[in-house]
């Protein structure tokens, strides 16, 4: 071995301590080949058992076609040491001091004493090598096994901490919130997100039928069919490819809705499947909480977390305020709220601080308004309040102010349980003043339609129903 080789092995020593990721490590060995030989291409492979395919290390794992020839040197690298142009050699018979005309070099990365993949090589034409060089990649090709170990172990170890993540939150929710249609459409954004490389599905069973809560749609007949089959006691049912799993929420010992995991690419893993049936359980256990919770919550009058009037009560008022309206003739204002890019806030700082703005938004409408008005939660980030005798050029004024405080008001929200941070954020509003020919539905339809026309005319502002 000669200075020459042993500053490449050097170099390459560098190339793996350095590299954080597997692109990173390709480009960096591709570059360091390039130096000292005529290199093409290199690819690092590895077999997964799982669903018997090839899969290259540089694009995100994703599986080499079964027709490349990669598989058929794989098979061979099993009982020799490399693969040069499609033939296998073992080491000592090709020692010796000769050169040979090279194309493609393949050779085994190990684990364990298992071949589990392979390091391959294409070279410009006419390339040749010598033994030493074949001995010099042998040495990187070693080093590139332990690196590849090491990789694969951390992606492990971050999906694992992501999937503990998964779980807390999907704990954590029913903390703050009970309306299934908030937190259905949450869980499955969160096993969305973490099991990313399948499209999911929530349905949940209502009057003896599978109905779909998330995403919007579910096209697949294959689903709806092994949605039939599921019994309170089925752990779980793969069709027959193993593309579609289909994971029943049960409470006490009913089927209450099911997750489904469809793949457009590769089969449930064992792994996968692992995941999806402790989320499943987790899932279970919190729909299953906010349906209690919802029954007792069923005759309270009070929204839990901003603590104004709920959506229920606040119909049974607007009812009362428009008999008197009619009666005694006096003027009413309807006023709809609505936080501006609120999902932004949830997608930035997470739920809770979400949580933390309502709670916040909520205050500022309360302290912005006379005892006699009515607001309430009339739903996920929007308000409702009712201005009994009020006009609409009066209405205008309280909402401008309104606006305005909510504009000029830091909320206080509490970061991952570290930092407290103060962020801003603005409603959009609609207006509108009752006339005696119509509905308090039909009342707030208008306030309803001005309020889109704040968001669309540029949000942050108040836009009256004429
Ligand atoms: P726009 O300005 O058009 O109103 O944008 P937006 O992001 O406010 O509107 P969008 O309707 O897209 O998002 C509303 C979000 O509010 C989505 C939903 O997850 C969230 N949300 C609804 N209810 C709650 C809740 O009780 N707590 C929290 N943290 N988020 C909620
Ligand atoms: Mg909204
Ligand atoms: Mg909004």
């Amino acid at each position: 071995m000669d200075s020459k080789d042993l500053h490449f092995l050097s170099n390459a020593a560098d190339v793996l301590t350095t590299s954080n990721n597997t692109e990173e490590l390709i480009s960096k060995l591709q570059n360091l080949l390039r130096d000292m030989c005529s290199l093409k291409t290199i690819k690092i492979c590895v077999y997964d058992n799982v669903t018997n395919t090839m899969r290259d290390c540089a694009l995100g794992w994703c599986i080499i076609d079964d027709k490349s020839i990669l598989y058929k040197d794989f098979e061979n690298l099993k009982e020799e040491d490399f693969v040069i142009n499609s033939k296998a050699y073992k080491l000592p018979s090709v020692i010796g001091d000769i050169t040979i005309k090279i194309e493609s070099l393949s050779m085994p990365i190990i684990k364990n004493n298992n071949v589990f993949g392979l390091v391959n090589m294409e070279f410009e034409e006419n390339t040749s090598v010598n033994m030493e060089f074949l001995c010099l990649m042998k040495i990187l090709a070693s080093q590139i096994s332990l690196k590849i170990q090491n990789i694969i172990l951390d992606e492990q170890s971050k999906i694992n901490v992501e999937f503990h993540d998964s779980m807390k939150n999907i704990a954590k929710i029913i903390e703050t919130q009970y309306e299934l249609n908030y937190i259905v459409p949450l869980i499955g954004e969160m096993l969305d997100r973490f099991i990313s490389d399948h499209l999911i599905y929530v349905f949940l069973k209502q009057d003896d039928a599978f109905n779909l809560v998330w995403p919007k749609a579910c096209k697949d007949e294959r689903i709806y069919e092994a949605l039939k089959e599921l019994t309170p006691e089925t752990e779980y049912i793969l069709t027959s490819n193993n593309k579609i799993g289909a994971f029943p929420l049960i409470s006490e010992g009913e089927i209450t809705g099911c997750i489904v995991a469809r793949s457009t690419l590769d089969n449930l893993s064992k792994r996968d499947i692992s995941y999806l049936e402790q989320l499943t359980r987790q899932s279970a256990i919190t729909i299953n909480r906010a349906n209690a919770y919802s029954k007792i919550l069923q005759y309270a009058t009070i929204d839990a977390l901003t603590n104004l009037n709920n959506r229920r009560q606040f119909e049974i008022r607007l009812n009362q305020e428009i008999a008197t309206t009619k009666r005694q003739n006096n003027p009413l204002c309807a006023m709809m709220i609505d936080i501006d890019f609120f999902k932004k806030v949830n997608d930035t700082y997470g739920h809770a601080s979400g949580d933390a703005v309502l709670r916040g938004v909520a205050s500022i409408i309360k302290s912005a308004l006379r005892e006699s008005d009515i607001p309430a939660r009339y739903g996920g980030e929007e308000f409702a309040v009712l201005l009994p005798y009020t006009h609409i050029d009066e209405a205008k004024v309280v909402g401008e102010r309104l606006r305005k405080s909510v504009e000029e008001t830091p909320i206080n929200i509490d970061v991952e349980g570290i930092e407290t941070k103060s962020i801003g954020v603005t409603i959009s509003m609609g207006l509108a003043e009752f006339n005696s020919s119509e509905s308090g539905e039909e009342l707030f339809e208008r306030a309803d339609k001005a309020l889109y026309e704040a968001k669309e005319s540029g949000r942050n502002r108040v836009c009256l129903s004429i």
